[in-house]
């Protein structure tokens, strides 16, 4: 069900895209509605007439694609896993989604989330329950449940997530698929629904590290509808894919090893980085000293975009308007009260908490300086070493509705994954074994792949070997 794979049977006619399509529309009927839950809607309609016309020449021709419900896709809906946007139909194509209908993509599905993107376990859709295939009891992961559970499902091939602060890896790792956060500016986020804009970034999830390739390569490149996105050039992805980490540098940072590691995750891991070594790679520790402040300095500075970006769902513009209201003060109190849950509350709350005058020094500056310290560590890093290797996740999937009251200890889960987009490099997640874990079998483990700015490439170019070893 690869990509490649599928690609090798369209052109050799042995499948048509209709018939993949059918295909996925009965395993989604038998194993997701009400069950793994992934899919919030799909339109198997308009997918079969796009599959008609499908030019298989291209090269992602035929092979449907399921999207994250916060990127827009015309015509279909856009919830972004909120009941404020419940009724939301897209009038437009993002533009990652335009660029994979230029490359032959059929967009199919719209992948539940945490609401708008704030979460780490698709716990927060405000929608419906996602679980995890590898373990139903589990929670997928977040923001980009749905995404990562369907490839993990086989009721999709491959999907797009977004990731502001892991949303892309962190449910890749949980599920056992590949997931990729690409470079600041390397995809345009057009048509994808702000959450933090300073940090988010669109990317696959795929079976195969050459699938999420394949993808990227679709995605990439500058966009005059996206001002932060690069005019970079867009190097092949796949011509490299298979060079080796022969004579490589990996990098291991001090600080991403230590307590609070489920000691399954840290053995698999350790085990990843001893046969990249075997084939070849040179193992160097290296010290990325401010990760300790990067949860800190996300948790400001991510709310505080997101309350400034929310402040457009006021109950006129898009989506929910709450009745009886007696003002147009009323109106918006109202309709936020009604079409947000309470994470995103706290979000916005936590955000113009340090926006505000008399706070804003003392907590969105301070960020910002911790930001830039953080981005500094990486470029010392990236001085020594070609690519840096970590866990993903602290532990693998936790037990639906095992969320305690108190957030924080879910926000700092995100460890790993945070200090990536605060420096704009990207990064990737890649099967790394399975694990037993609190109570749980064979639960997947995830490896992390860090990247320079821009190093896509050869960042790929590792996570294959891995993948292989
Ligand atoms: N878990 C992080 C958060 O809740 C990251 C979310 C994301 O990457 N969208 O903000």
């Amino acid at each position: 069900m690869t990509i490649t794979s599928l690609r090798r049977q369209l052109l050799a006619g042995e499948k048509t895209p209709a018939a993949i399509l059918g295909k996925l529309a009965g395993e989604i009927s038998s194993r997701d509605t009400g069950k793994t839950g992934a899919y919030l809607s799909y339109d198997l309609e308009s997918a079969l007439s796009e599959a008609a016309n499908a030019d298989l020449s291209l090269p992602l021709g035929g092979i449907p694609i399921a999207i994250k419900d916060n990127i827009n896709v015309l015509g279909q809906p856009c919830t972004c896993g909120s009941k404020f946007l419940e009724k939301f139909i897209s009038p437009y194509d993002a533009t990652v989604v335009r660029k994979l209908r230029a490359a032959g993509a059929i967009p199919f599905g719209r992948m539940n989330q945490d609401e708008f993107a704030m979460g780490s376990s698709t716990e927060n859709s405000a929608l419906m329950v996602t679980r995890n295939p590898r373990d139903p009891s589990r929670v997928p992961g977040g923001s980009s449940g749905g995404s990562a559970a369907a490839v993990a499902d086989l009721t999709a091939i491959a999907s797009l997530g977004s990731d502001t602060g892991g949303s892309i890896r962190q449910p890749a790792s949980h599920c056992g698929v590949v997931g990729l956060k690409p470079s600041y500016g390397r995809v345009s986020r057009y048509g994808l629904v702000a959450f933090a804009s300073s940090l988010d970034q669109i990317g696959p999830l795929a079976q195969t590290v050459e699938d999420a390739a394949l993808i990227l390569q679709a995605i990439s490149g500058a966009d005059p509808q996206d001002s932060t996105s690069l005019d970079a050039p867009v190097p092949d992805f796949l011509s490299g894919l298979n060079d080796g980490v022969k004579g490589l540098k990996l990098g291991i940072p001090k600080e991403y090893f230590g307590e609070g590691i489920d000691p399954g995750v840290r053995r698999n891991v350790e085990a990843a980085i001893q046969s990249l070594a075997s084939q070849g790679a040179e193992i160097v520790e290296i010290s990325l000293p401010h990760t300790e402040h990067a949860v800190a300095a996300y948790y400001v500075i991510a709310p505080a975009e997101a309350s400034s970006n929310l402040s457009r769902f006021d109950g006129i513009r898009y989506g929910h308007r709450a009745g009886n209201a007696s003002d147009i003060l009323d109106l918006y109190q109202k309709s936020r009260e009604q079409g947000f849950g309470p994470e995103v509350k706290r979000r916005i709350i936590l955000g113009t908490y340090v926006l505000s005058s008399g706070y804003y020094d003392a907590y969105y500056t301070k960020a910002q300086q911790a930001r830039a310290l953080i981005r500094r560590d990486f470029e010392n890093a990236f001085q020594q070493v070609d690519a840096i290797l970590s866990p993903v996740a602290p532990t693998p999937a936790r037990k639906i509705g095992g969320i305690s009251d108190d957030p924080l200890q879910e926000y700092l889960s995100d460890i790993f994954t945070i200090a990536a987009n605060l420096a704009g490099i990207p990064g990737i997640s890649i099967p790394c074994g399975t694990v037993d874990f609190d109570g749980g079998k064979n639960l997947p483990v995830g490896l992390q792949i860090l990247g320079p700015h821009l190093g896509e490439a050869q960042l790929l170019r590792v996570a294959k070997a891995a993948e292989i070893s």
